[in-house]
């Protein structure tokens, strides 16, 4: 799934775009209709679709807001104010077009799920291939009892002191370092890429047991992700599988993984080898890792 460097870029992308626009109208394709009719929730969670409608029409988008992997949509209309979080689960993407036959990858325009059309009349247009994304409407993060557990932004002060804590709590401390790493109470916005990458740079095994490793070296990898996350933010993220910038765009940072997805170790050329972490594939040196 687009892990924080991914989603920061679509943010970047869209916030010029359309920050201070308003929302005329909004739609919904028939596949999220008809997953309401049979008491399902596809993609619009916690609302009808046309409550979401109703909701926000003539809502103006104040501010774009990346926090963790999540979207969060500022909106106000007479005065109050909401906020549209989204999440793009395994394959969700953002275009904004005048006309949706714009979007040239066909299995996107085949699975637009909602279209907003601004004032300005473009279209804001969210598609999802597997439907693992969401689109929620709350007032207040309270509304929405998972964004108040996730951990601060990584590259806020208190970032490490709250990984160093959480990581020493018997829930964690027992656990694998690429679990615990990758988990959104722990660590904002670190999934399997770059936990992979991050753990590969200082030669420590994704299963290794947290409590095992040192306060230094607990510290030096929190710094090290961060390394990593910024160098795929400032590469416009990795453009793998269904990840998108918005409009189809391409990140680079696919280009300069070094353990993610490979056959062999770019060190010792060893073959890497793969075990199964907290339901996630963990590609890792048997050579270079312990
Ligand atoms: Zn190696």
């Amino acid at each position: 799934m687009p892990e924080l460097p991914e989603v920061e870029g679509v943010v970047r992308d869209l916030r010029p775009i359309v920050e201070g626009k308003t929302i005329a109208t909004v739609t919904f394709s028939d596949i999220v209709y008809a997953s309401h009719e049979a008491g399902k929730q596809a993609i619009v969670k916690n609302a009808k679709p046309y409550q979401f409608e109703q909701l926000l029409t003539n809502m103006k988008i104040e501010k774009l807001e990346r926090r963790s992997k999540y979207i969060f949509f500022h909106l106000n209309k007479s005065g109050e104010s909401f906020i549209l979080v989204n999440h793009l689960g395994m394959s969700g993407a953002w275009f904004v077009v005048n006309d949706v036959l714009e979007i040239t990858e066909e299995k996107f325009r085949k699975h637009i799920h909602a279209v907003f059309t601004l004032a300005s009349g473009e279209l804001l247009v969210y598609a999802d291939i597997r439907r693992f994304g969401e689109l929620r409407f709350i007032k207040e993060l309270a509304d929405h009892p998972p964004l108040l557990k996730m951990a601060p932004e990584p590259f806020d002060d208190s970032a490490c002191d709250f990984f160093l804590t959480q990581s020493e709590k018997p829930k964690f401390a027992k656990k694998a370092i690429k679990e615990v790493i990758m988990d959104g109470q722990v660590i904002s916005g670190c999934g399997n890429i770059y936990a992979t990458e991050a753990l590969f740079k200082l030669f420590i095994h994704p299963g290794r047991v947290t409590s095992d490793l040192s306060r230094e070296q607990k510290t030096e990898l929190f710094q090290v992700i961060c390394d990593v996350l910024q160098e795929s933010i400032d590469s416009g993220g990795s453009t793998i599988s269904d990840y998108r910038s918005i409009n189809g765009g391409a990140g680079t940072m696919q280009h300069r993984l070094k353990m993610y997805g490979k056959k062999q170790c770019v060190i010792c050329e060893t073959n890497t080898e793969s075990i199964v972490i907290g339901g996630r594939t963990s590609t890792y040196c048997p050579q270079c890792q312990k």
